[in-house]
């Protein structure tokens, strides 16, 4: 069950972090071996609490909102768009680390178009949230492709995962890479080289 927030803000107008909210990352810093009452530590945990907040900003989001809004008017244009390299951050659902990488999306579109800066919200929409890279992946290229209804959607992404690059096998620069196709990507060889080509890969 997610918690449910009241989003209560303080004099200074930040955001109020629950007690037991507080407790809990005290709890974290003590069983990572410092003292959560040693000076520098005294307000991390609220500090935590609202960072945390932010980095999961994508449950308060409806990315297919962000679709909502369309244009027919695209002059005989026919032909794929891409929005290539868009820098995102995330975190991994099974070490609360970072993932850190970008993302290239394109698609096909049939009658209609949407701003360019909608694919990139639906990429954060799904990225400030608890993630593992394929999911995220292909949540992105689904909620694409059943809302716009393109003839294709193509979405690449490459990115650095904190849980293996600051531990276990410890490997900074190893960069992993996943890629969601669907429609003409998927079906028809020669839109698939095209878009995988201008996406760089
Ligand atoms: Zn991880």
């Amino acid at each position: 069950m997610a918690y449910c927030h009241d989003d209560e803000l303080d004099e200074n107008g930040k955001l109020v972090v629950p007690k037991e909210v507080q407790d809990a990352i005290r709890t974290l810093i003590s069983w990572s071996g410092d003292d959560p009452k040693r000076e520098g530590l005294l307000d991390t945990p609220a500090r935590v609490g609202r960072a945390w907040r932010e980095y999961c900003q994508g449950y308060d989001d409806d990315p297919a909102i962000h679709l909502s809004r369309t244009f027919e008017e695209v002059g005989g244009y026919h032909e794929l768009v891409l929005l290539k390299d868009i820098p995102f951050h995330s975190h991994c659902e099974h070490h609360m680390a970072p993932i850190i990488g970008k993302a290239s999306i394109a698609y096909m579109p049939t009658d209609r178009v949407v701003g360019i800066s909608k694919l990139a919200r639906v990429l954060h929409g799904y990225a400030r949230r608890l993630q593992v890279q394929e999911r995220l992946t292909a949540e992105v290229a689904n909620c694409i492709y059943n809302n716009l209804q393109p003839e294709g959607v193509a979405v690449v992404i490459e990115a650095q995962h904190g849980c293996m690059t600051g531990r276990g096998v410890r490997t900074p620069g190893v960069g992993m890479v996943t890629s969601k196709l669907l429609g003409c990507f998927l079906d028809d060889q020669r839109s698939r080289k095209e878009v995988m080509s201008l996406m760089g890969y």
